[in-house]
């Protein structure tokens, strides 16, 4: 048993003060008010953490995310898997999804093989837990691929991904809805009950319909590497039709998430990605890599083996056409960028980084708020949500 108190407890609504949480079999036994629990007999033999009025908040959960710390998780090593989540568990994390990235099959087993294995042995010392992977690239559009590598990015191949499913580790699959295959690929992941994405994609929002259709619930990066009314006017000429934008805005099942590090979305976007959206549907993704943690460079993206360059300036990734390379920050950053950038309240930002991703992935009943009967994964957090501690089960990590 362990009791946390003297805290400002962090409900998926609202702020909760003067009360106490109590952890026992890993799992949060107990949220009340500190008085009458600190008051009970036998008090004295259990472990108590006096958290000096610091934020206690559930521990941070990421769907997307490539590595950190100079480890991408295509390296596909269980070192390269356990190093990237040892750094985003100092960040807050503690659930995460290794995102895969455009590459060969073999990189791409090597990926899951080696996830699947970090799962297996993990223990609080190896840092954020693997809920699953999110099964990203190969599958992006020609024209969106970004500043991943071109060679390894194919059209869908039933075989590939039937054999990637296989492996039992996938929760999350994207797939740019315009790709020959991709309704099929869509059917699939939807029957293993995967959270099915639209990413890397220049599709036409009659193309994101059929998508629905098939089971796709999600658009990866809301503004990153996807259509817009212009993209797709000069992909499909005239009249102008809608994009992916307008399918997220317009449908109350679809969710997103943004890369709210302040260097990718202006203020203007992130507010109006809150008003429009809301934190119901809305989450906060690192998208992080593995210059995460590392000091300014040159640094591949996916695998040490094919990954394409890109650059870091300490503040976030870029390739030398300009385009942005992804994150170099950690979801404590991102929690700080929504409330200082956007109308959002501090339990608002958090349940975009917690509990609104963990339904999204079905998730909900076991992480991702601060209630009675989920396992204790809890971030300690000081007045300016700076990480002070993250506990897994209620057992502290420590580097
Ligand atoms: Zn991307
Ligand atoms: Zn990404």
């Amino acid at each position: 048993m362990r009791i946390f108190f003297n805290g400002r407890i962090v409900l998926e609504d609202r702020l909760l003060d003067d009360a106490a949480l109590v952890v026992s079999g890993g799992k949060i036994a107990e949220i009340g008010p500190a008085e009458a629990i600190l008051s009970r007999g036998a008090i004295d033999k259990i472990d108590k953490v006096d958290l000096k009025g610091a934020y206690l908040a559930p521990g941070y959960v990421d769907l997307h995310v490539h590595g950190g710390q100079g480890a991408d998780y295509m390296d596909g090593t269980l070192d390269a898997v356990f190093q990237a989540n040892r750094a985003h568990a100092l960040h807050g994390t503690t659930t995460l999804f290794p995102t895969t990235t455009t590459g060969s099959r073999a990189c791409l087993e090597r990926m899951l093989q080696a996830c699947s294995d970090a799962r297996l042995q993990w223990s609080v010392r190896d840092g954020a837990r693997i809920g699953g992977v999110h099964y990203y690239g190969p599958y992006f559009a020609a024209d969106k691929v970004g500043c991943h590598s071109v060679e390894g990015r194919r059209d869908p191949v039933a075989e590939e991904y039937q054999a990637a499913f296989d492996f039992g580790i996938i929760k999350i699959a994207t797939c740019a809805a315009e790709l020959p295959g991709a309704e099929a690929f869509y059917r699939e992941a939807h029957s293993r009950g995967y959270l099915i994405t639209c990413g890397h994609s220049n599709a036409s929002f009659r193309e994101m319909q059929t998508a629905f259709d098939a089971g796709m619930r999600h658009v990866d990066h809301f503004w990153c590497a996807m259509s817009s009314v212009s993209t797709i006017r000069q992909r499909l000429g005239a009249p102008f039709q809608a994009s992916m934008e307008q399918f997220v805005l317009m449908n109350r099942d679809m969710s997103t998430e943004v890369i709210a590090d302040g260097q990718h979305l202006a203020p203007d976007l992130l507010e109006f990605a809150f008003q429009m959206i809301g934190p119901g549907r809305l989450c906060l993704v690192t998208d992080a890599n593995r210059a995460m943690g590392m000091p300014p460079g040159k640094y591949q993206f996916g695998s040490d083996e094919d990954g394409a360059w890109f650059e870091s300036d300490g503040r976030v990734g870029f390739v030398e056409n300009g385009s942005l390379a992804s994150s170099v920050v950690g979801m404590d950053t991102l929690v700080q960028t929504m409330v200082r950038d956007s109308s959002a309240s501090i339990p608002e930002a958090i349940r975009m980084a917690t509990l609104t991703p963990a339904s999204r992935v079905g998730m909900a009943g076991e992480i991702g708020s601060l209630k009675k009967g989920k396992r204790a994964d809890l971030v300690v957090l000081d007045s300016r949500l700076n990480v002070l501690q993250t506990f897994f089960a209620g057992s502290e990590f420590k580097v």
